[in-house]
């Protein structure tokens, strides 16, 4: 404090340090409370199967409704409740709302293949993570194998030991992992064949340079062709553009996810979506 009088251009930087601090450290004792006053919410992005056309999963992604800050994106709050442990809570919430909602829409009739659902690196104990997944599986009915979890590369290999065996705990269970943002990373190759993974999400800056950048087609592609020779279904995250999924469905890509099909929906909306899909396909208007 005896620094404060020196210059004004420190005083001023240490004011807005506490600032900054002031309103992350506001954010974290409202997040703490967000839970239990039910102000955290799952949105839902459809993907689709590149060679029918018919929905072939979705993915949960969170956010918060904040009552005066609106809807605030997990880019916002999840490194913080990283940072002090509130993941771990939340991201059972989020296991447990994801299962029971597609289990309830699917007992409704709409086929609903897959959930996705994004782990955080504290999530990823062996404990904990096979605890949290069998008690959401159990309270919720879903079968086991329409659970998909999604998993970045620099988690699995900055832990590698510990992920094997995780990972082949989850694979006992029956749900299934997948490698979120996929060559972004610093994955081994020959570490990748030894994992039991189900699928590879290319990462949406290598879409977002489809077609213009040649160097980005090319890795989509290896990326796809990788996965094909692994046996591993491959998702293209973000695609944004006609052009980029007539591209991916030519390369051979499985699924896509973006903005040309849905942002991600509301529960409600996603709903409402199901429910248009439904009767299109039974010819009912
Ligand atoms: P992610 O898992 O890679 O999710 C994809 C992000 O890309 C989402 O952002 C999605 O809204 C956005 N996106 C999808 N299609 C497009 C597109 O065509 N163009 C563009 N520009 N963006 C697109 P969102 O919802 O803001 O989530 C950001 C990240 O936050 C996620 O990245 C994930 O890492 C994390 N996250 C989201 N929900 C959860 C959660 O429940 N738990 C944990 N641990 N992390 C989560
Ligand atoms: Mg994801
Ligand atoms: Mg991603
Ligand atoms: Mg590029």
């Amino acid at each position: 404090a005896k620094e404060l009088g020196k210059n004004t251009y420190q005083f001023y930087s240490v004011d807005m340090n506490m600032a900054h601090q002031m309103s992350h450290l506001n954010l974290e004792n409202a997040l703490r409370f967000a839970l239990e006053r039910q102000q955290l919410q799952l949105w839902y992005q459809p993907q689709f199967d590149l060679m029918t056309g018919q929905l072939a999963g979705l993915e949960c992604l969170i956010r918060w409704q904040h009552p005066q800050l609106g809807l605030i994106s997990p880019s916002e709050f999840i490194p913080i409740a990283e940072e002090n442990g509130l993941i771990v809570p939340i991201g059972d919430w989020v296991l447990n709302e994801a299962c029971q909602r597609v289990q309830r829409w699917r007992q409704q009739g709409f086929a609903v293949p897959r959930i996705a659902v994004n782990l955080s690196v504290r999530q990823f104990r062996p404990d904990l993570l096979l605890n949290q997944v069998t008690k959401a599986l159990q309270n919720s009915g879903l079968p086991a194998e329409v659970l998909e979890l999604e998993v970045t590369e620099s988690l699995i290999m900055t832990r590698i030991n510990e992920a094997v065996a995780i990972l082949h705990q989850l694979k006992q269970l029956g749900v299934k992992v997948a490698i979120d943002d996929f060559g972004t990373g610093y994955s081994s190759l020959s570490q990748l064949k030894n994992l039991p993974l189900d699928t590879l999400k290319i990462d949406r800056s290598f879409i977002e340079g489809i077609p213009e950048q040649a160097d980005d087609v090319v890795i989509a592609e290896t990326i796809v062709i990788l996965a094909k020779k692994l046996g591993l279904n491959v998702v293209a995250e973000g695609v944004e553009t006609q052009a980029q999924m007539q591209i991916l469905r030519d390369m051979g890509c499985a699924c896509a996810q973006g903005y040309f099909y849905s942002k991600p929906l509301s529960a409600l909306d996603l709903e409402a979506h199901l429910v248009h899909s439904a009767k299109q396909l039974s010819g009912v208007y």
